[in-house]
């Protein structure tokens, strides 16, 4: 390969939308409009309308998304919520900010995302919400998770920051829980050129809420009515995103059939490659294989300039940050996983000839080590 394999490559993808988004933050710059303009209203027309929920509320990230959404769902201070150990820190991060405590259950080996028939173990008289996160782009599994929700009256905010247009059985994820927290940063599935968010909805309470805790707990421009939060999203962001949005599908379906080739080509090696669960629609935010021989694959595709990564090198209830806050139990199942996964470079824009070379490699590798 003449240059390096990225795990996302977002130059390749400007260059296919380039007069459209240029001409969309133009229209921006020419309106001066630059925070809660038209842009953002008809970005999040569009969210909604794509995703299924009565309303999509634009925020400044995933993270105060999720933020957000606890608070607007009446998650307060001490109060437990269960999560899947296995995702970006931000879920466990959010959840603190909202002086909540993060109960970690372990993932389901197959999927990645929390195993549901450990939740119930996992309630407390103080569980007041559950966060399953759509890992990787599929789908944690929401009908036994619902469940338990309603049989013990909690809340579910998902972490759809991950599953931009995937979907559990027949219906977008998103449209699930109380709310739904999306990221736009620049490298997920639907990304913006900078930080952004989204939450959706069908709650009006819950829209009416977060309506103003993003915007500084506003009932008029100066006239506050309680202590909120400056977590919006820009006009240029959302002019960016609602220029992408009609892409997604067509994006969504380059990565499915970019991992159809990974499976046909990397099947019969010692390698777990990602599976598909019945009733999910897999939207590939992240291909991630697996194998005991992790640590030499991910030096040996580096070395030849294959952007292979990992999602993540540990759980959230080994990092650092949360050990220190005393959690000492084992979640055996995803401790494993992290010392086993790997992620290949995903994208739309990903060649044959891209994939072709990751592929080699990878024979090539175990033809040597495995
Ligand atoms: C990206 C991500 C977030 C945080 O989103 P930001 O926009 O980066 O704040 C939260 N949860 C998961 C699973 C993510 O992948």
């Amino acid at each position: 390969m003449e240059s390096d394999i990225l795990l996302v490559d977002l130059k390749a993808q400007y260059l296919t939308i380039k007069n459209e988004v240029d001409t969309a933050i133009h229209k921006v710059l020419d309106s001066v409009s630059f925070v809660m303009g038209p842009a953002v209203a008809e970005f999040e027309t569009a969210f909604a309308n794509y995703i299924g929920t009565k309303e999509a509320l634009g925020v400044g990230s995933g993270t105060s998304a999720l933020h957000l959404s606890l608070l607007a769902c009446g998650v307060e201070p001490g109060d437990e919520v269960i999560t899947s150990t296995l995702s970006f820190f931000a879920t466990a991060e959010a959840i603190l900010q909202a002086g909540a405590v993060p109960v970690f259950v372990d993932i389901n080996p197959e999927t990645y995302n929390i195993d549901a028939s450990q939740i119930e173990s996992a309630l407390s008289s103080k569980t007041k919400a559950i966060i399953p996160v759509h890992l990787y782009g599929q789908s944690a599994d929401m009908d036994p998770i619902m469940k338990i929700a309603k049989a013990h009256n909690l809340v579910v905010i998902e972490d759809a920051c991950q599953a931009h247009g995937a979907k559990y059985k027949g219906k977008h994820c998103g449209t699930f829980g109380n709310a739904a927290a999306f990221s736009f940063y620049p490298g997920k599935n639907l990304g913006s050129y900078g930080d952004g968010g989204a939450i959706t909805s069908s709650d009006s309470t819950v829209i009416s809420r977060i309506k103003s805790l993003r915007d500084h707990g506003r009932q008029s421009k100066y006239i506050h009515d309680e202590m909120g939060y400056g977590e919006r999203l820009d006009s240029i962001q959302a002019a960016v995103l609602k220029a992408k949005l009609p892409y997604l599908d067509c994006w969504t379906e380059l990565r499915r059939q970019h991992a159809k080739t990974y499976e046909n080509h990397l099947k019969g090696l010692e390698l777990v490659l990602p599976r598909e669960t019945e009733g999910c629609n897999h939207v590939y935010h992240l291909y991630v294989l697996r194998t005991p021989h992790r640590d030499k694959l991910l030096r040996y595709l580096n070395e030849n300039g294959v952007g292979a990564a990992l999602h993540y090198p540990l759980s959230q209830h080994e990092q650092p940050a949360i050990k220190k806050l005393g959690y000492t139990k084992p979640l055996p199942i995803a401790e494993q996983a992290t010392k086993e996964i790997l992620s290949l470079p995903m994208y739309p824009e990903l060649t044959e000839n891209q994939l072709g070379y990751i592929i080699e490699r990878i024979r090539a590798f175990f033809k040597t080590y495995g």
